[in-house]
């Protein structure tokens, strides 16, 4: 099977149908997306879907996590945290966008974190920093971040999580109301969060 030409379509039809920046659609073009899902997934790689990655998780569809990219207004040198590593290919395409060495991740399965090590490893985004844990709690030790987002849906931001991120910083994830939203919050200096609602999403449950 030919992935390289199966990504270029995929490529292709994300630039027709959603309005996305050139340096996101050539973050999607970069990352093997068939290296993070498992081998029984493979042919399904690059159809714009979800997929299961073990352990009930799943890894988002690609639109979703163009769209997050372009949200979060990453740029190169960022310091980035994320909550909910899973197969790692978000990761993967955060590091594209603002170097690997910037990006940090919390993966509560310590199963996933592990697989996902070494997928990001092979892959060539070994500097991604990834750790098991309750990403409720952050990565302190790496704190502050520029942005940072949850991939699994939460009632409301950690508060931990929003300490993190530095005055003017972004930090987006979908959160439950009744369905689940993608919202944005810009950290102000109090500490409170300038919001904005997007579309309807649906994310796994933050544990
Ligand atoms: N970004 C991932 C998508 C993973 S799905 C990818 O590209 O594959 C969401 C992930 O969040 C799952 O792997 C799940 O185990 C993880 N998760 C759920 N609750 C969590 C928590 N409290 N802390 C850290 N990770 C969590």
């Amino acid at each position: 099977m030919d992935f390289d030409k199966k990504r270029d379509q995929l490529v292709e039809r994300l630039e027709t149908h959603r309005n996305l920046g050139d340096r996101t659609l050539d973050a999607i073009r970069e990352v093997p997306r068939h290296e993070f899902v498992p081998a029984s997934k493979r042919s399904a790689a690059y159809n714009d879907a979800p997929l299961p990655i073990g352990e009930g998780q799943t890894i988002s569809a690609p639109h979703m996590v163009a769209i997050m990219a372009e949200l979060l207004e990453l740029k190169a040198g960022d310091e980035v945290l994320e909550i909910g590593t899973g197969c790692g290919y978000h990761a993967a395409v955060t590091a594209e966008l603002v170097g690997p060495e910037h990006v940090y991740s919390v993966e509560y399965h310590s199963s996933l974190a592990e697989r996902a090590r070494e997928t990001l490893q092979r892959t060539g985004y070994g500097e991604v920093s990834v750790r098991t844990g309750d990403g409720r709690e952050g990565w302190s030790e790496c704190a502050p971040y520029d942005r940072s987002y949850l991939t699994c849906a939460a009632d409301t931001f950690p508060e931990s999580l929003r300490e993190q991120v530095r005055t003017g910083g972004i930090i987006l994830g979908p959160l439950r109301d009744g369905g689940q939203r993608l919202v944005k919050g810009v950290v102000q200096s109090d500490g409170t969060l300038e919001r904005e609602t997007h579309g309807r999403v649906r994310f796994v449950p933050l544990k």
